[in-house]
């Protein structure tokens, strides 16, 4: 374990909740920041909140409401009907402009000013649904552009980058919290925590993924 403190960029969801446990693991002290973006489901703040508290982790919220009034996108617009998939020649509409380069870059300045030069987020390039500030080479490359903005050495982790939804279960399951991960969090473009609505994008992407690691666990278990 590093002794040393790491910032999780946190939403209360399947993934930054994983990583939020990834980072208590890796690192002596875990800090957790969330957004007010404008997201129309504003107690996902309230429950990141109670599972920060449960996690023993300092826990804050950045208001950045602006985010969504500039870009026009179906999470934050409720006049917009949410894309199930993703159209062929674009970004899906639940596609938030900008969203992790403002978070990234908020957190890094929060950071900054606590000492902190380790960012944990959880976004991934497997099952990145379009999203184009989820893929390796957006981290990257806004990494040495954070730390060239304010001359630090930041390192921005990505525990999730390159495993799918199944192994981000597996993952849960490994750091002892799969029941948390699974009951607690709120993955859901409807609103509803844990097991969600079943059939927004984000739940089918979720339930796939928790099917295809518990057949794969069954199957282990049953072999043995
Ligand atoms: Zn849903």
């Amino acid at each position: 374990m590093k002794k040393e403190t790491a910032l999780v960029v946190f939403s209360g969801g399947q993934d930054s909740t994983t990583c939020l446990f990834w980072a208590k693991k890796n690192f002596s002290k875990v800090c957790a920041l969330s957004f007010i973006y404008g997201q129309k489901h504003v107690k996902e703040v309230e429950l990141a909140r109670a599972i920060a508290q449960k996690a023993g982790v300092d826990f804050d919220v950045m208001d950045v409401s602006f985010i969504g009034s500039l870009g026009k996108n179906s999470l934050t617009d409720t006049s917009i009907e949410m894309d199930q998939v993703k159209p062929a020649d674009s970004v899906p509409n639940t596609f938030v402009p900008g969203r992790n380069l403002f978070f990234l870059s908020i957190a890094a300045v929060y950071a900054r000013e606590r000492g902190i030069r380790h960012l944990v987020t959880g976004v991934s390039q497997t099952d990145f649904s379009g999203y184009p500030d989820c893929r390796d080479n957006f981290i990257k490359s806004l990494n040495v552009t954070l730390n060239l903005a304010m001359e630090e050495q930041f390192v921005i982790h990505t525990p999730l980058m390159w495993i799918d939804k199944a192994d981000t279960w597996a993952l849960a399951d490994e750091l002892g919290v799969f029941d948390i991960i699974r009951n607690e969090t709120l993955t859901c473009y409807n609103g509803i925590p844990g097991d969600g609505c079943g059939h927004c994008p984000a739940c089918k992407l979720r339930r796939e993924g928790l099917e295809k690691y518990l057949a794969r666990k069954n199957n282990l278990n049953s072999a043995e």
